[in-house]
């Protein structure tokens, strides 16, 4: 497993829970707004020598058993972890020390993540979506099949675990009707958050940047309420 960094302890990443968040580098999308694009771009991560400072799984795992006790689980995150190849087996141990596991994708490998539900490895499920499955290409410029975006989707929605879905909301690419159309595409779901987005050295320099003030995220919240079981803001 490829590690980048590690966030020793955090309360916000896993809902109601204590946990460490570990980022593994590399990307598929490569989203406008994305603000790292020094773990994103391979030029970047060759640049930044990425893989050379890599943490040992060694070592990961050392923190982790130092941590027995005290955190209650493990966040698998950015870039996107279902890049890695080992991402089932390095979870199953993380999940073997009796941590709770969460992961968080941008649903590109909906057969990993179902393996993972499946054989009780993973807890808690974040997933983007940047966009309707109508549009979905549009903030993340490159081609990608949207059936990958349905399916990991449905495999939640059809799930028992918890799970969240979420989209990073930006002026000049969402308004009420592409909040209503999301909303749709995973009606029924357990949890909808929208965060708002905030500029900060953006994967396209020039990014056509804006955020929402809360009353107008409070109106999208209002809009996707309908078709959700439950949905929240961050502003
Ligand atoms: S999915 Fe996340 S990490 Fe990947 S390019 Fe988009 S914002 Fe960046």
């Amino acid at each position: 497993m490829q590690i980048s960094w590690i966030k020793k302890s955090t309360l916000l990443d896993f809902p109601g829970k204590v946990a460490t968040i570990i980022f593994t580098p590399g990307c598929n999308f490569r989203c406008r707004f994305c603000h790292n694009s020094e773990f994103v771009l391979p030029e970047k991560m060759k640049e930044n020598k990425v893989f050379e400072d890599l943490i040992s799984e060694k070592a990961f795992f050392n923190f982790l058993e130092s941590r027995i006790g005290l955190l209650d689980g493990v966040v698998i995150c950015w870039w996107e972890p279902t890049l890695q190849k080992d991402l089932y087996d390095f979870a199953k141990k993380i999940k073997q020390m009796w941590f709770l596991v969460k992961l968080d994708t941008n649903w590109r490998d909906p057969e990993i993540v179902q393996k993972l539900i499946n054989d009780k490895i993973i807890d808690f499920v974040a997933m983007d979506m940047k966009m309707p499955f109508s549009r979905f290409t549009e903030l993340i410029w490159i081609e990608e099949k949207v059936d990958n975006y349905k399916k990991t989707a449905e495999i939640l929605l059809n799930s028992n675990i918890d799970y969240e879905f979420r989209t990073t909301v930006i002026k000049n690419y969402h308004d009420k009707e592409t909040i209503e159309e999301i909303a749709k595409d995973i009606e029924g779901a357990k949890n909808y958050h929208l965060q708002n987005f905030i500029w900060w050295n953006t994967l396209e320099p020039d990014f056509d940047w804006a955020t929402f003030s809360k009353p107008e995220l409070k109106e999208f919240m209002e809009v996707a309420k309908p078709y959700v079981q439950k949905c929240t803001i961050r502003t």
